[in-house]
């Protein structure tokens, strides 16, 4: 409890840590604790000396059992708060492979099961504004970019264009953006064929605006913004030319610039570096004032992934 108000005291900024089940139960694993206060032990299971284990401190860490009610449920009051007029900026990061995707849109192949949080968000989103419809009338519109590169993409409008042509869609139910939803992987997909697995070399931002009126006239407005990074794994330079090069330092550049901005608002500093980078002056109006973040580190637990999954948690761990 105390933990908590230690935590809100900090601002508003969150960090939860996600480790997906391992593939395959005879590899050798690299989660050594996971404490219900948020402390994560990972070790190296080759090194079994003691100073192989590092020791981490997120607010919360799901274990690979968690299912995407509880991850939901622990995030369910900063999504609420965007109901409320505060803006919302929840960023999946990790590894390529380690379960960003699906914590964010759930399965990979269209399942409607275990469908994940921009789904389960958008949900409770409409359960309050129909709970609320009394006293205040919601409008609802969302938006599906994609930076690829450092440019900006619609996901959704007919010509994929830049920013300000990305089309919004205004939603009444929950079908509705499941379709969306559908029609923005699609077309993720198309160009992912065409250029060898592009989606985890994209940043994905689906935005939810949110407008309110009350019975006196009053207007709220807010964004919230669920966002699918880029894969985080580093590419050997001595190994990758050409484009997939670029496509690297962009990601690279792209990643620090967030870890920069996140920190530097967490050390409440006068100046946030939000022009670095195309993701940051997107989400700018998101990110700092009272606005609310949550930086979601996602792992894989495998002995392989050591060193990418110590790197993620350290990434973690600096914007906390
Ligand atoms: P990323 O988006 O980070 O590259 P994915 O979300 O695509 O990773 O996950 C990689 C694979 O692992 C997918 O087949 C996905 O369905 C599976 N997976 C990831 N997280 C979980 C989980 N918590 N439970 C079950 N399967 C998972
Ligand atoms: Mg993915």
């Amino acid at each position: 409890k105390l933990y908590n108000m230690v935590q809100d005291l900090k601002g508003n900024i969150r960090v939860f840590c996600r480790i997906r089940p391992a593939f395959c139960a005879e590899t050798k694993n690299v989660i050594h604790f996971i404490g219900e206060d948020g402390t994560l032990v990972v070790s190296d299971p080759s090194k079994l000396q003691k100073d192989g284990r590092k020791v981490f401190q997120f607010n919360h860490v799901f274990g690979p059992s968690a299912t995407q009610g509880d991850v939901f449920k622990e995030t369910q009051p900063l999504i609420r708060s965007v109901m409320d007029g505060y803006n919302v900026c929840i960023f999946a990061y990790g590894q390529t492979g380690s379960g960003k995707t699906y914590t964010m849109s759930g399965p990979s192949g269209g399942s409607t099961e275990d469908l994940g949080f921009n789904y389960l968000a958008l949900n409770d989103l409409f359960l309050i504004s129909s709970q609320r419809k009394d006293v205040i009338n919601y409008d609802i519109h969302v938006q599906m970019v994609e930076i690829y590169n450092e440019q900006i993409r619609s996901c959704t409008s007919d010509n994929g264009l830049n920013l300000p042509d990305a089309k919004l869609h205004h939603v009444n139910s929950t079908n509705d953006i499941l379709d969306l939803m559908k029609f923005g992987e699609v077309n993720r997909v198309v160009s992912s064929t065409a250029m060898n697995d592009r989606s985890s070399r994209s940043h994905s931002v689906l935005t939810v605006h949110v407008h309110g009126q009350d019975v006196s006239g009053n207007i709220l407005r807010s964004c919230l913004h669920l966002v699918d990074l880029a894969g985080s794994e580093r590419v050997d330079k001595s190994e990758v030319t050409g484009d997939r090069l670029k496509e690297a330092q962009h990601i690279n550049k792209s990643l620090s610039c967030l870890g920069d901005v996140i920190t530097a608002l967490a050390q409440k500093n006068s100046h946030i570096p939000y022009r670095n980078s195309k993701l940051t002056l997107l989400l700018q109006d998101s990110l700092g004032g009272q606005a609310k973040t949550l930086m979601f580190a996602h792992v894989s637990p495998e002995e392989d992934s050591f060193l990418e999954t110590v790197s993620t948690l350290k990434f973690a761990q600096r914007v906390s």
